[in-house]
């Protein structure tokens, strides 16, 4: 079994929209590709900050300008127009977890990936001056450690079922300072937060695609995730029809070599196990 969860209809750029890539044959496209690539299992789960109801769990001015579609209409769309299954990327927004259950709570997702892309205002992985948080954090342990402290959180939370893109902070590579220091420190607190809610792990090929050329996570991570016994979820976060299951030969290897044999299936937030490739 491979599968691709962690993926979006509508690319980020500006100026696209619901009208278009909402549509059962742009959901057809990727449907074509996952299946010439042996992807059996295929899921959406489009950015919480598309939605207009997200603004009600917050009102980040980079919310506010994208929040534009109606979540009703999506979730009626992916379960009316297509075979997909439906999740959601949502963020965990600290100090917004009752206002994120209640928006989740609308509709029934076969899962829901948890990402950390904001450290309060500011955004790990994105390279703006009004936005970046590597612009305005004293060090880059300080990034690391604030981080993984919100993945940690994001994982006892209870909110999600996937914790997305787990060391999404190393996505500039060595376009961004590291730590100096043994990076399991950070990653260990993480895992066992995953570990003590009983959420999965994403394995994502995305960062292959980023600076840092890597998949999420470091190899180090995952064979502590692996250690734990923690389920692992494979996804490619494809914002293009092409970029379903990228970089999935490197992505199985690195499994296999890990000693991962199964992998997680999802329907209506219940996991399964089955076998891996
Ligand atoms: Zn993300
Ligand atoms: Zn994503």
């Amino acid at each position: 079994m491979l599968t691709d969860y962690h993926v979006h209809l509508r690319p980020d750029e500006d100026g696209t929209t619901a009208a278009r890539y909402f549509t059962a044959a742009n959901a057809e496209r990727y449907r074509e590709v996952a299946a010439e690539r042996g992807i059996e299992e295929l899921g959406v789960a489009e950015h919480v900050h598309r939605f207009t109801a997200a603004l009600d769990v917050w009102q980040h001015p980079f919310w506010r300008r994208e929040a534009r579609d109606d979540l009703d209409d999506y979730v009626t769309f992916v379960r009316e127009e297509t075979d997909l299954r439906l999740g959601i990327e949502a963020d965990f927004v600290p100090g917004r977890e009752d206002r994120m259950a209640a928006l989740l709570e609308q509709h029934e997702w076969d899962y829901v990936v948890g990402s950390v892309h904001f450290l309060g205002d500011f955004a790990v992985d994105w390279d703006d001056e009004e936005i970046d948080i590597w612009r305005r954090e004293s060090s880059p342990e300080r990034v690391w450690k604030r981080y993984f402290d919100a993945v940690r959180a994001s994982a006892l939370s209870g909110l999600y079922d996937i914790i997305g893109h787990p060391d999404l902070v190393k996505i500039w590579g060595s376009g961004r300072p590291m730590p100096d220091t043994d990076l399991r420190r950070y990653y260990e607190p993480a895992v066992e937060a995953m570990l003590d809610a009983g959420v999965a792990m994403e394995v994502s090929t995305a960062g292959l695609r980023k600076p840092v050329a890597e998949i999420y996570p470091a190899r180090a991570m995952l064979e502590m995730a692996v250690d734990a016994k923690l389920p692992i979820a494979l996804s490619s976060d494809a914002h293009l029809p092409t970029q379903i299951g990228s970089g999935y030969e490197q992505a199985v290897e690195l499994l296999r070599d890990c000693g991962v044999r199964e992998i997680c299936v999802f329907e209506r937030r219940v996991r399964r196990l089955e076998p891996l490739g």
